[in-house]
């Protein structure tokens, strides 16, 4: 199977209403296993006869597979069915900015083998090659048939031509990335804003239910959003949505990585935290050390965190007030600082923002941290491969 649609068009050939049928099963068992033949039938609305017919070439084709018994309800008790966890693997990169990580993960966003490899400065076509080097690592022992590659990359990213449109700590311009590791690999290639990986992830593994919408800010080096509309991803028109780390909060500031001055991240992000922390404390070089002296108490530390925080949570406002989404998740390095961090974004947005809006609305951390990027990079492909995931 190998359709990248889950919209079924309207004069449909045998072979599209086939796949977009096998779509409906694994997508009904994806959500909710383990199901019988039976069950299958009453929730997709398929006759029992097609039912059995695609759920037999599923297990031909190794993704899907029977797990014992269930119980009767009067006649013989039912065998139960489950999508194979490892029927497909995939492999799901981070490209982060002191690191290229990745990991080898299955059909139900389990981490199976991870690697990473330090970035030390390399940028342009070095970077593409360190790309290379940590799949080649991944690949090596790869057992089941690899769906595709997926990766989450910084910057503005043309998801459906596998363009990196800027990326300005990698120096990519224009890269066709996709392009480039499909013909190295020659299997399909996804390549996503690590944002909206992140928010991927926590849609597709992390959410029960799933909510309709969801916002998901990533606070590392940078800042960027992820948002999730009527359970899919909002890209915008340019692919650029989410991109507020970069709005110039407009009173001057300090210059920022995109050649303007004062955008959010030169005030919220972790690195802007580090930078501010070594003025006041030189023993403060990193995270690490920002977090220590954060949980110390150290005040000049918790002064600087805290401001950031409200900075944060005025932008966050506007996404509540702009977008009237109910949850909206934090992740990445910034989880480290902890509930008091988050209380003041929490009470700075929601002292920003209509009472009405505010008080439906949930901030908080998300549950995936590490790995966030790689398994939303790898939800992605799964969604466009398999069409398990995101639409309901
Ligand atoms: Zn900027």
């Amino acid at each position: 199977m190998s359709a990248s649609s889950t919209v079924l068009p309207e004069k449909a050939t045998h072979q599209q209403t086939r796949t977009y049928n096998q779509q409906l099963l694994l997508r009904a068992l994806h959500d909710d296993s383990p199901l019988s033949r039976a069950d299958l039938a009453r929730l997709t609305g398929l006759t029992r006869t097609s039912v059995s017919d695609l759920v037999g070439s599923l297990i031909d084709d190794g993704l899907i597979e029977e797990v014992g018994r269930g119980r009767s309800s009067g006649g013989k008790s039912p065998i139960l069915l489950r999508v194979a966890p490892e029927g497909r693997l995939l492999i799901g990169l981070d490209l982060g900015e002191a690191q290229f990580s990745g990991a080898v993960v299955n059909l139900r966003g389990e981490i199976l083998r991870s690697a990473s490899l330090p970035l030390e400065g390399r940028d342009g076509e070095a970077a593409v090659d360190l790309v290379f080097q940590l799949v080649d690592a991944l690949c090596a022992d790869a057992r089941s048939p690899l769906l595709g590659i997926g990766i989450g990359a910084p910057g503005v990213i043309d998801t459906r031509t596998g363009t990196v449109r800027w990326s300005v700590n990698l120096d990519w311009a224009d890269l066709r990335l996709g392009p480039l590791v499909e013909s190295r690999y020659h299997v399909p290639v996804l390549v996503a804003n690590d944002s909206h990986a992140a928010a991927l992830a926590e849609l597709t593994f992390h959410r029960r239910p799933r909510p309709n919408n969801l916002v998901v800010i990533r606070v590392g080096r940078g800042v960027g959003a992820g948002i999730i509309v009527n359970g899919q991803l909002f890209q915008g028109d340019g692919f650029g949505a989410g991109e507020f780390g970069h709005v110039s909060l407009g009173h001057g500031g300090a210059p920022c990585r995109c050649g303007r001055e004062g955008c959010l991240e030169t005030r919220a992000s972790m690195r802007a935290l580090v930078d501010a922390a070594r003025a006041v404390d030189p023993a403060i070089t990193d995270e690490t050390g920002l977090v220590a002296a954060f949980h110390a108490g150290v005040d000049a530390v918790r002064a600087i965190v805290l401001a950031a925080a409200r900075e944060l949570g005025l932008a966050v406002a506007w996404l509540i007030g702009v977008l009237n989404v109910h949850n909206i998740l934090l992740v990445g390095p910034v989880a480290a600082l902890g509930e008091d961090w988050l209380a003041e974004v929490r009470r700075s947005a929601r002292s920003s923002v209509l009472d009405l809006l505010a008080r439906d609305t949930r901030i908080e951390f998300g549950h995936v941290h590490d790995d966030v990027v790689v398994l939303g990079a790898s939800a992605l492909l799964m969604e466009q491969q398999l069409g398990l995931g995101l639409a309901r």
